[in-house]
């Protein structure tokens, strides 16, 4: 290499700051420009329920920025239940897959600040501020690769939004977060216990960790004017969740019967908002003619009713630090930035397809896929371990005769579901 090549990264958060400590193992000389502070970050509001599968996190252990392994209380299955809609207070369907290797969420509040630190630790150089097109041009004109990793920020406008690969210009979602202690276990192994309620939305809980020790993170899902569509005149942490309580109380009995003593963890605990999930094109062009590269939620936004969007950042961060190291000494051009988003959306396609596929009302065959896990475990512990891994739901989740096929491949004993 002839000398040291220098990379900025716009926003320290998942992908920005794994990638940053991936390019310091590597030589690289590299700058993160921060909007918030240590303590900012640390103080402040949760922004994510941030559950992260297996290989997510080995994404992170190869990076050595794995610090929480030993307190993170672990999530070992993915627990799905559908409510009777004929009979309130009843389950019309539940199955449990147990996932091959756990996951895990570390409230970002926890991990970023503690990333940051690491950052510098290890030579990385941190800039509070936020930034704008004029520190981006500044960035692009003394780096040799700017990246914008900016997640929901404003500055990720900059880059073209892509019509063919969003399909929704509307928030799909209501969505609110309730960051608890008290939650009683559930009586075996942990679990994502996702619930889904037609036509009202979706509730997801699972363990985490937060500022004070271990916590159960709940996540509301509301479909767009019916009743779990009900943050907007919440106006006090206590009504905040108060309303949480509600809305498992009216449609989920066996889950707010978990919480008769929950407690939020602190008053920013709490989160409600909206958001249309919005592919954009990788290559963003500044008023000086200079290009930089969008990495993860900024270029490729999801709704998180599958999860992902921590799993795919780290995912992201790991695609481009492998094209980065590939490219050796040639220039970071646009053929290159665009080559190493194709890299990320080779996997991306599959889960921004299967998440926007369940934004949707389901059709026939995955009503048929997920009923059918009830009877058969071993599809049961495939679901779940698509989280993982979503290319592995593919094509037999979004293709109904693949469905079929597999479907009866697996009645008849022919196959066992295995596990990618
Ligand atoms: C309600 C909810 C629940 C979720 N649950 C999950 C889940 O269970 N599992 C999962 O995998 N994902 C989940 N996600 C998504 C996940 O949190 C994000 O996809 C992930 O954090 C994206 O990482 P990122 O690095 O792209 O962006 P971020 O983590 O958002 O980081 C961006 C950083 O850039 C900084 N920044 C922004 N603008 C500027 C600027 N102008 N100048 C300087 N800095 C700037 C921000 O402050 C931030 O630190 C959830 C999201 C929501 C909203």
């Amino acid at each position: 290499m002839t000398g040291t090549r220098k990379i900025t990264i716009l926003g320290g958060g998942q992908a920005g700051l794994q990638l940053a400590c991936g390019l310091l193992q590597n030589g690289f000389d590299v700058t993160v420009i921060q909007n918030r502070t240590k303590d900012d970050i640390r103080n402040g509001k949760v922004m994510s329920s941030q559950c992260m599968f297996d290989a997510a996190l080995q994404n992170e252990r190869d990076v050595g920025l794995n610090f929480w392994e030993k307190e993170c209380p672990t999530v070992d299955s993915i627990n799905f239940v559908v409510p009777s809609p004929e009979v309130p207070g009843e389950k019309a369907l539940e199955w449990n897959g147990k996932l091959e290797r756990p996951a895990m969420s570390v409230d970002q509040r926890v991990k970023i600040p503690v990333w940051m630190d690491e950052f510098e630790r290890r030579g990385g150089k941190l800039r509070i501020v936020d930034a704008g097109i004029a520190e981006l041009e500044e960035a692009a004109a003394s780096s040799d690769l700017t990246i914008v990793a900016a997640g929901k920020g404003d500055i990720a406008k900059l880059f073209e939004r892509d019509a063919e690969k969003s399909p929704f210009d509307k928030p799909q979602r209501a969505l609110a977060l309730t960051y608890v202690h008290g939650m009683k276990p559930r009586p075996d192994h942990s679990a994502v216990n996702f619930n889904l309620i037609p036509t009202v939305g979706e509730y997801f809980v699972f363990p985490a960790l937060t500022n004070s020790g271990a916590c159960d993170i709940m996540v509301f899902e509301g479909i767009p004017g019916g009743p779990m569509d009900c943050w907007k005149d919440v106006t006090s942490p206590a009504e905040h969740l108060a309303r949480s309580k509600w809305i498992l109380d009216t449609f989920l009995p066996w889950e707010a019967d978990r919480c008769r003593s929950v407690e939020l963890t602190d008053a920013n605990g709490i989160l409600a908002g909206a958001f249309p999930p919005t592919v954009r094109k990788p290559v963003g062009k500044l008023p000086s003619g200079k290009i930089v590269l969008g990495l993860a939620d900024a270029v490729c936004l999801n709704d998180p009713i599958t999860g992902q969007g921590s799993n795919n950042a780290s995912k992201a961060a790991q695609a481009y630090l492998d094209a980065i190291l590939a490219q050796g000494d040639k220039p970071f051009d646009a053929a290159f930035m665009q080559a190493a988003f194709d890299r990320y959306w080779a996997y991306a396609q599959f889960v921004v397809g299967w998440t926007n596929a369940l934004l949707q009302p389901p059709p026939p065959h995955v009503l048929n896929i997920m009923g059918s896990a009830q009877a058969f475990p071993a599809l049961a512990k495939r679901i779940a371990n698509g989280f993982d891994n979503p290319p592995d739901l593919f094509p037999w989740f979004a293709v109904p005769e693949e469905a079929e096929r597999y479907l009866g491949r697996l009645a008849s004993g022919a196959v066992e579901a295995q596990v990618a």
